[in-house]
């Protein structure tokens, strides 16, 4: 394609972002569209949230706030813990992580494997003073040379999305990109790719997936930040507008069940041999919903974009797992049902 390769990069965190896009041969023809995903378990932390945390460092760092042998610390559902432990450790600053403590197992041992203190809080209403961003946030005030990540209100995160995560999408797209879509966490990742895919081309759709259990579908249909029904996708589910998700250009919304996510989950491992979270399968399906929108709005062929937001080895104790999904009243996929952790 004539592009040129860089062969070697300069430093560990440069490995971060310039991820690959894949062509998803199931839901291209689910929706009779071009269905594409943003590989982003192929970061080192093997997540979306690696570029959230280095932008959020390097910030943190040119305000002045952040100086050596300092600490970072964030309230986060595990990926963006991760990517801060592995950006802190490459700068040279020690990482404490609070948590919700029903996050699925490998994403604890994997903090602290990383090195990062791992403080674990039951889960709680945002509302409740205990609630694992709030005791982040005091353990940042508490704590002598610390700052706090903050990446649901610090828009630094959103930043890394309009700087990296769009432009690699526009190029790779070679600019005919019709639609894009994802769900939210923090808001960071739609919002941010909404508004960078913009800036290229103003009649890109724009839309929202949110999983069951959280507010924004709602909001973005009719104005009123309401939940109904629940979902176990984790990292995903706002119930308000975080400073990332203010202004955000979404110009139409889906809401996707948990079963719908995993039999998309379940496509791509089984017919494409990707490995992934349960967000992604959420955002895949959110990502047919719109090819198949915009098709209807007279569109041929329209050309979608989703993230793949993280691996599903992070999941084998949870949605791979037979016991557990039975606990959750979720379907068991096939290929799990013999031989699962009650035979062995
Ligand atoms: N999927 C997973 C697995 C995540 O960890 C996150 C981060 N919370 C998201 C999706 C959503 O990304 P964002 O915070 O940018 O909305």
């Amino acid at each position: 394609m004539g592009m040129t390769v860089p062969i070697i990069r300069e430093n560990t965190l440069e490995l971060i972002g310039n991820t690959p896009l894949v062509r998803l041969k199931g839901p291209s023809e689910a929706a009779g569209c071009e269905i594409f995903g943003k590989c982003e378990f192929t970061n080192p932390g093997a997540s979306v949230k690696d570029r959230a945390a280095l932008w959020i460092v390097r910030d943190a760092e040119a305000r002045g706030e952040l100086k050596p042998g300092g600490t970072v610390v964030e309230g986060t559902a595990g990926n963006t813990g991760i990517g801060i432990a592995l950006v802190a450790n490459a700068r040279g600053y020690k990482t404490v992580i609070v948590m919700p403590d029903n996050q699925s197992k490998e994403k604890m041992d994997t903090l602290r494997a990383l090195g990062a203190e791992l403080v674990l809080v039951p889960p709680t209403k945002f509302a409740d003073p205990n609630h694992f961003v709030h005791t982040s946030r005091r353990l940042a005030e508490e704590t002598p040379g610390a700052v706090w990540a903050n990446q649901f209100d610090n828009i630094a995160n959103r930043k890394a999305h309009i700087e990296s995560t769009a432009p690699e999408l526009w190029e790779q797209m070679e600019g005919r990109i019709d639609g894009f879509t994802c769900a939210a966490g923090t808001g960071g990742t739609i919002a941010g790719v909404g508004m960078g895919l913009k800036e290229f081309d103003e009649t890109i759709t724009i839309a929202i997936t949110d999983p069951h259990g959280a507010a924004l579908y709602s909001y973005f249909a009719s104005g009123e930040l309401k939940a109904e029904g629940s979902s176990v996708a984790e990292g995903i589910g706002q119930g308000r507008i975080t400073a990332n998700l203010e202004g955000a250009p979404i110009d139409t919304q889906f809401r996707i069940s948990d079963e719908e996510g995993m039999e998309w989950v379940a496509r791509l491992l089984r017919e494409e041999g990707l490995c992934l979270g349960l967000s992604s399968g959420i955002n895949v399906a959110g990502a047919i919903a719109l090819g198949k929108e915009l098709k209807a709005s007279g569109k041929e062929r329209p050309r979608v974009a989703t993230i793949l937001c993280d691996t599903g080895f992070r999941y084998l104790s949870t949605l791979y797992n037979a016991d557990w999904l039975r606990s959750k009243d979720l379907p068991v996929f096939d290929w799990l049902r013999e031989g699962s952790s009650a035979s062995t």
